[in-house]
């Protein structure tokens, strides 16, 4: 129960709980890869802060533990990036997606956290905790604080705080302000081992041997990962993108035609596909033996004549390209540049 429904991350458990059974409470700041469980052990560490049962562990059956799982405890908030110009009622529908056991969505990619939401965490702390002894806010995504929200949310840090955690998330740490990380004790998670990533996969979702080891193959230590190929093999490796690196030689050709055919792909799904063919062609050239590994090779490479420099050179760009998608408004043009930067 509570912690060890964790896979893996035992050092970063281990810490948790150290601090629960010496009462220390400090601000922690969760760092670590998408999908390696910060999000889970936050709200674990939420139950555990608040439990009726227990002070180092959540016990899952009292009321406390369970309102923090269904996201309806008045003293646990949960505050994430949002996009540009969403509603009152667009923010609390996103709510619903972070709830336990749900694979939390991806930050949008122009989405940020506002001074408003840090308003409100303010206005918040100006009251006693309404149902038990703390309140626990985890901000997802820490980084993705507007300047002005963090500055204010920095502040708070600096202040004593009784009966409040903060617990932040974060793929990127450099990206906070630093002043922001002095404050709080960083926990590292690591990327999830694949015989760990097979065995969940089998057991809780009840795929088969050969499905889950190529989800932990191409999961790169993300549970996310692992189970968005687990639902959607396709977006991975998608025939359209499959079969674009086969017929290389005629794009030059038929680029109009073909972006006209690709218009109907989203342009997220067909940046994510051109990325899984690079970055296993990455791991070929550096010697890992994957499932997908050699076929990439051969697809981006047949005569491995392309240096490591080319590969790691398109897959840098291509990884700016995809938090751009956005940006492009002209999807066709953004289709031609595709083609000619990748395939050619
Ligand atoms: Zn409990």
């Amino acid at each position: 129960m509570g912690f060890s429904q964790i896979i893996n991350q035992e050092p970063a458990k281990a810490q948790l709980v150290a601090d629960l059974t010496a009462k220390h409470f400090p601000s922690y700041l969760f760092v670590g890869a998408a999908g390696v469980g910060k999000r889970t052990m936050a709200v674990v560490l939420a139950k555990a802060l608040c439990c009726e049962n227990s002070t180092y562990d959540a016990c899952d059956e009292c009321y406390r533990c369970q309102a923090i799982e269904r996201l309806s405890y008045p003293d646990v908030r949960i505050i994430y990036p949002v996009p540009p110009g969403a509603t009152e009622n667009d923010i609390s529908l996103l709510l619903k997606n972070y709830a336990w056991g749900k694979l939390r969505p991806e930050s949008p990619s122009n989405g940020s956290i506002s001074i408003d939401r840090i308003r409100e965490l303010k206005y918040e702390m100006g009251f006693r905790p309404i149902a038990g002894r703390r309140r626990v806010f985890i901000v997802i995504d820490a980084d993705k604080m507007t300047n002005e929200a963090a500055n204010s949310f920095l502040k708070t840090l600096e202040e004593p705080q009784v009966q409040t955690s903060f617990i932040l998330t974060t793929e990127r740490s450099s990206a906070l302000l630093p002043t922001i990380r002095s404050r709080c004790q960083p926990v590292r998670f690591f990327g999830i081992p694949k015989s760990a990533i097979s065995d969940f996969l089998e057991k809780k979702f009840s795929a088969s041997k050969e499905i889950a080891r190529i989800a932990a193959d191409v999961a790169e230590g993300s549970i996310r990962r692992a189970l968005d190929y687990v639902s959607n093999p396709e977006q991975f490796l998608s025939d359209e993108v499959r079969i674009l690196f086969e017929q290389k030689a005629t794009i030059a050709t038929n680029l109009s035609s073909l972006s006209l055919k690709l218009s109907e792909i989203p342009i997220r799904s067909l940046v994510n596909s051109f990325l899984f063919v690079y970055r296993q062609t990455l791991l070929a050239k550096l010697g890992f033996e994957t499932y997908y590994s050699k076929k990439c090779q051969k697809l981006v490479d047949p005569e491995e004549t392309i240096s490591l420099e080319q590969v790691a050179a398109k897959l840098e760009s291509l990884l700016s390209t995809l938090s751009d998608t956005e940006l492009y408004l002209n999807k066709r043009l953004f289709l031609h540049s595709i083609l000619v930067r990748y395939l050619a």
